[in-house]
Formats: structure tokens, sequence, C-alpha cells
């Protein structure tokens, strides 16, 4: 594997209901970063059925290039078909870099990509910076359960690959009308040859909004004293529309499921509005949580470190002032 055939940054393009999901406009902005300083190209590749036009909001995000596999065999992302396009692409093209978010599907792409390509890949990444003279990838993730961060670099194969969790960079802002070089590719693929078939989309009716997507976040800690006690958390993110999330200390008592933990080995948030009820503010909780818009917290404890972390703070027992929030914005929305 000689490494001067491996050349330029990629963004794996995710599509969600018929736009760029957020997630990949970041990539673009951190894969900008690393192409500027590796003074090579930025590209993304595109895959599923109609979705050439999104190249466009590509370029407008900071790709230089977009490989394009449009086809009706894409319409549903199916690991083996996408894993052929990717592979397909890599093999063609050769980048230096491959980048994925740390979706259910990016997740999924980068490891069957993985198993097939003689390389690597560094899971759920929070932070990326290349060599500028090597084009060494330091792809840096928490490690042994959050205690430190490891950086990993793939010395000896070519694409360096890695999933970046969501939310954790920051996409460029756009510009309108920036234009860039569309690959159009195509592979022989036939239906018949695909194993899997999609034979219904069902939608999800769970009425609880997802923390890493919600524009406000009310989130309880063990402070709250109960799950009893946690249910003010629901009942206030409900009045409100918001998702409900939680501290650690709160999923592991059994009080609600892990995938509303806020927090370094939880979900890292920027919602609009984060409430913070009953939760002190650990370090572990502030790194899932800090950059959110605005941060209210309530907490019995003055001391309590989330009131050096928060906009506004409300000293006092969550127990009493919640329910009357909840019942005052009850009545303020109507
Ligand atoms: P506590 O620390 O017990 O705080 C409860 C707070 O509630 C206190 O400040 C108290 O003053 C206040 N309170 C009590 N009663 C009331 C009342 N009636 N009204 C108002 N306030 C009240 N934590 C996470 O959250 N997310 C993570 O991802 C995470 N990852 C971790 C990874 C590692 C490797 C380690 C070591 C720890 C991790 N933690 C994580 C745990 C973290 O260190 C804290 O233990 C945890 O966040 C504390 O949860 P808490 O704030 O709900 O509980």
């Amino acid at each position: 594997m000689s490494f001067e055939d491996y050349r330029g940054v990629w963004v794996f393009i995710e599509e969600k209901d018929g736009a760029i999901a957020p997630v990949s406009l970041e990539l673009l902005g951190a894969g900008r970063q690393l192409a500027d300083k590796r003074k090579t190209e930025l590209a993304g590749v595109l895959i599923g059925e109609n979705i050439s036009a999104l190249a466009d909001r590509a370029f407008e995000y900071g790709a230089d290039k977009v490989y394009v596999y449009d086809a009706p065999i894409y319409r549903f992302y199916r690991t083996e078909t996408y894993m052929r396009a990717m592979l397909a692409c890599v093999e063609k093209h050769k980048p230096e870099i491959l980048l994925y978010g740390a979706t259910s599907t990016g997740k999924d792409l980068a490891s069957a990509v993985a198993t097939d390509l003689p390389t690597g890949l560094t899971a759920d990444t929070t932070q990326l910076d290349v060599e500028e003279d090597t084009g060494l990838l330091l792809a840096s993730r928490p490690a042994f359960g959050g205690n430190i961060m490891a950086t990993i670099l793939c010395k000896k194969y070519r694409p360096q690959m890695a999933t970046v969790r969501p939310k954790v960079m920051k996409a460029l802002p756009r510009k309108v009308g920036a234009s860039g070089v569309v690959v159009e590719e195509c592979l022989p693929l036939r239906e018949e040859d695909i194993r899997t078939k999609v034979l219904e989309i069902v939608r999800s009716t769970t009425r609880r909004i997802r923390i890493d997507e919600a524009d406000v976040v009310v989130a309880g800690g063990k402070g709250l004293g109960s799950p009893a006690g946690f249910k003010i958390v629901e009942q206030l993110a409900e009045a409100l529309g918001a998702a409900v999330g939680a501290s650690r200390d709160v999923v592991e008592a059994g009080w609600i499921g892990h995938h509303h933990q806020v927090g370094q080995t939880g979900t890292t948030v920027t919602p609009k509005i984060y409430f913070a009820i009953g939760i002190s503010g650990a370090i572990q909780h502030l790194v899932g949580m800090q950059n959110s818009g605005l941060i209210i917290a309530i907490n019995k404890d003055p001391a309590a470190p989330i009131f050096q972390a928060c906009h506004y703070g409300i000293v006092g027992d969550a127990l009493t002032i919640v329910p009357m929030l909840t019942e005052a914005f009850k009545s303020a929305l109507g």
C-alpha cells in the first residue's frame, strides 16, 4: 500500500427526510479544517435515490467535490448496497481520511466497510486533528468508561476511518450558491442479488422526543429523590414539548433508560434551553450539556457546581418549584 495514492478528506453524507442529516453538515465543517491543514480537497459521498440535488447543499457547507450514487436500489439504507457503493468509491478514488456520523446508519456502514478494507476504524470520536506533514489522523474519544481521552492512530493503513458523535463538531455557516464538482458514479447492482428487502417503513409512534434532537431538554438528577419525584421532570417536559434528560445516577438507579442519559458516557446535547433539575453538575455531566444555548438550574444547594455552569439558577426545593413552573407554563402556553 503506497500512502501517496491516498488523498483527500471524505465525509459520508447521510440523507434524512430529504435533507442532509445535521451530523453530516457538522462533519463537512470538521472535514474542511482537516482538508485545509493537509492542503487537500474535501469530498462528500452521497448515496440514495433522487438525492443529486443534495450535492449543492454539501458545497454550501464546505465540500469541494461530491461523489454521487443515485439509483432506485439505494432508496432505503441497506448495509449491503451502501457498503458496496462506498467500497467501490474508496477503491477507485482512494481517500486519505473517511468520516461517518456516529448515527445508527453511519456506525453500521462504517463497520461494514471496515470489515472489508484492510484498515481500522475509530468509533465514537469526539475530537479530530491531522498531522500536517504526514496526514496522520488524530482521532480522540473517551476510553475506559470515560476516565481518559484516548487518541487513536492508524499508522500503517489507508484510508483512516472514524465515526464522529453528532453535535460535537460545528457546521460552517452556509455559503449560499457555493459550487463544486459532482462525480456521478454507477455500480452494476441488481435488486435480485441483494439479500435484504425493505418491505415497509413503520415510523416509531413513541411520544418521547430524542434528547439529541430537541430544542428544549428538561433533565433531572438524583436530587429528585425517587422515581415518583422524577415524574415532575417528565411533566414539565410534557408541558413544554421538551425531551427528558437524566444524569447517570438516575439512569443507574433505573428511573429512566440509558438513551436519556446526558454526559460523557451518555449523549452530548446542545438544545436551545436545558433545565438541570436536582443535578449537582459533575464534570462528566457538564461535558454533555455545557454548550446548550440557555441553561437553567434548580438545586437546593447554593454551592452546587451546576450554578457555575448555568445562565439562570434557582436555589430551592425542586419538588416544590417544578410543579409550580409546570402549571405556569401550561396556562401560559394554553
Ligand atoms: P448527585 O451528585 O447526587 O446530585 C444531586 C443534586 O441534587 C445535589 O446537587 C443536591 O444538592 C441536589 N438536590 C437534592 N435534593 C434536591 C431537591 N429537593 N431539590 C433540588 N435539588 C436537590 N454523570 C452523568 O450525568 N452523565 C455521564 O455521562 C456520566 N459519566 C460518567 C463517567 C465516569 C467515568 C464517571 C466516573 C462518572 C460519570 N458520571 C456521569 C457520574 C457523575 O460523576 C456524577 O456522579 C453524576 O452526574 C451525579 O448525578 P446527579 O447530579 O444526578 O446526583
